[in-house]
């Protein structure tokens, strides 16, 4: 049993002596800095953006059928399903045809410094009304920013849904009254996959 301790004492040493794991990091860095398809640094937000994949759960977007019609028929169900209760929906009747149904969101807003980004109001919703969008540039100066009202969420996304991701695009930076967006030119050829 000693002389199995022994054996493994002299490997060790022998490690030691030849700084063998000592050249195991440099081989490891200097292959990092050669190989192109090391490089992990994205030069946001200057020159790129990255653009998650289709199943990224972001920020909510509430969504229109083909004739612009909203799908949402504020039926709560997705108030319901959040842990956090961070949904809050007040309905109304509206016949004009602005919803799908004469049952429309008077009110429908979202908390997001309490939301988890879990998807469970997603999974509720009966019309797919509401989908958990790309969009993550969330960071803002004023806690009245985080809370994110229908009118907004209506808007079209800045990624299509069809879009599939998972690509680091060209971006650029547009200024805008709510401060400077970085956009990304979804039809730059060259991007790199993440
Ligand atoms: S993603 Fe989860 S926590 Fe956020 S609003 Fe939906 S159910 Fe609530
Ligand atoms: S978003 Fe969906 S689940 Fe939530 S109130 Fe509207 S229809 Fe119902």
């Amino acid at each position: 049993m000693n002389e199995k301790k022994s054996g493994f004492d002299i490997m060790e040493l022998i490690r030691k002596v030849l700084f063998t794991d000592f050249v195991k990091g440099l081989v490891i860095t200097f292959t990092y800095n050669v190989s192109p398809s090391t490089v992990i640094t994205i030069k946001y937000p200057d020159e790129e953006k990255w653009i998650p994949y289709r199943r990224f759960r972001g920020a909510h977007t509430l969504n229109r059928d083909a004739n612009g019609r909203e799908l949402c028929v504020a039926c709560e169900l997705c108030a319901k399903a959040c842990p956090t209760r961070c949904i809050t929906v007040v309905p109304e009747e509206d016949n004009t045809g602005r919803g799908i149904s004469d049952r429309v969101a008077k009110v429908w807003k979202v908390d997001l410094v309490r939301c988890l980004f879990c998807g469970y109001c997603e999974d509720a919703c009966p019309t797919r009304a509401l989908r958990l969008g790309r969009d993550y540039e969330l960071a803002c100066h004023d806690l009245h920013c985080t809370v994110k009202y229908r009118d907004g969420l209506l808007l079209p996304q800045s990624v299509p849904e069809g879009f599939e991701g998972g690509v680091i695009a060209r971006s650029r930076l547009i200024n805008t009254p709510d401060g400077i967006e970085v956009a990304a030119d979804l039809r730059e050829s060259k991007k790199r996959v993440i």
